[in-house]
């Protein structure tokens, strides 16, 4: 990998003789004769490191750093002469992440680059490996849908959103039906299929601002902002008949359907998530004790 270094430097000497042994050691070097003109220079030009003096006519380079480190996140090296007019702390406290004295060795300096590159790619890893864990953390593995910890985080920030805005918040529980005997006919692992198969097609029904959670083993949430019930009565009823519509086929030549029932409710004012979540399992149950792939929704302002 080719890594990209912007000199800024008001001595042409110094700038030159920098720019010639880093261009020698393949990095791609541009370079500046003061701070304005490397702030024009990074408009189009990606540097991985900024190597800049300290004293320069105009914007000093401590001021550069300060300026680029409110913007973006791009290693500086501050070289300063040995006038002690500025300290290491100083560089540090405006966000460089290394301080070289002049006259250096161009070793020492290749050096320096190379542990900041390197301090940098570390970072990069971590911050990637966080964000993987992460979502790891909110993730259901077998369904790739988001998780029951998730969800409840969810649907108490979509209350606190309903109760500031007053916005509608509508909410769907869905049960497999006769899962259980599925399981004990086919095997578990045929079962986990089903899972697969229906968290997908629970995506593939919802809208882009619903969002789909396994909630249980054979349970799944949708949390619909924004929507009313008769609404999710309809995205509910998709999802419903879409699921009947496929045909599983756990052995060679077996074809199975697979059922779901569903309940469906809208926040009141007022409401905790508890509630809410309990009335759509009402609703859920009444689906299930009237004969199953069925949509069964409690509109508490009708009741
Ligand atoms: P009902 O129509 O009343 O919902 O009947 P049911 O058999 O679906 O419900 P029950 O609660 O009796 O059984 C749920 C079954 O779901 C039991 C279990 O074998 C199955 N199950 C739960 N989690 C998983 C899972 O992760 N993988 C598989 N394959 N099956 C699961
Ligand atoms: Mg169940
Ligand atoms: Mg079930």
């Amino acid at each position: 990998m080719t890594y990209s270094i912007l000199i800024v430097d008001d001595d042409d000497a110094i700038k030159d003789s920098v720019e010639e042994y880093l261009t020698l050691l393949k990095y791609n070097v541009k370079s500046a004769l003061n701070a304005e003109e490397a702030l024009e220079i990074l408009k189009t030009f990606n540097a991985d490191v900024i190597l800049t003096d300290i004293m320069m006519e105009g914007m000093n380079g401590l001021d550069l750093t300060r300026k680029i480190k409110s913007t973006n996140d791009i290693d500086v090296i501050v070289m300063t002469g040995y006038s002690a007019e500025y300290s290491y702390e100083e560089a540090v406290q405006a966000g460089a992440s290394d301080f070289i004295f002049k006259p250096f060795r161009f070793e020492e300096l290749d050096l320096r680059i190379k542990r900041v590159l390197r301090e940098a790619e570390f970072k990069k890893e971590r911050s990637q490996l966080l964000k993987e864990l992460e979502k790891l953390a909110i993730t259901d593995a077998l369904t790739q849908l988001y998780n029951s910890r998730q969800f409840f985080s969810q649907i108490k920030t979509e209350i606190k959103r309903y109760n500031r805005y007053s916005r509608p918040l509508s909410l769907l529980l869905l049960d497999i039906d006769y899962f259980k005997q599925y399981n004990d006919t086919w095997g578990h692992l045929e079962g986990d299929k089903v899972l697969m198969q229906i968290g997908q097609t629970i995506s593939s029904c919802m809208r882009s601002m619903d969002t789909a959670y396994r909630y249980g083993g054979e349970e799944f949430t949708i949390i619909l902002p924004e929507t009313k019930l008769k609404k999710a009565c309809v995205v509910g009823a998709r999802i419903k008949d879409n699921i009947s519509s496929q045909l599983f086929e756990p052995e060679p030549g077996k074809k199975q359907k697979v059922t779901v029932s569903i309940g469906a409710t809208e926040l009141v004012p007022g409401e905790d998530f508890v509630s809410f979540i309990r009335r759509a399992d009402k609703a859920l149950y009444k689906s299930k004790e009237t004969g199953r792939n069925k949509l069964t929704y409690i509109d508490v302002n009708k009741d």
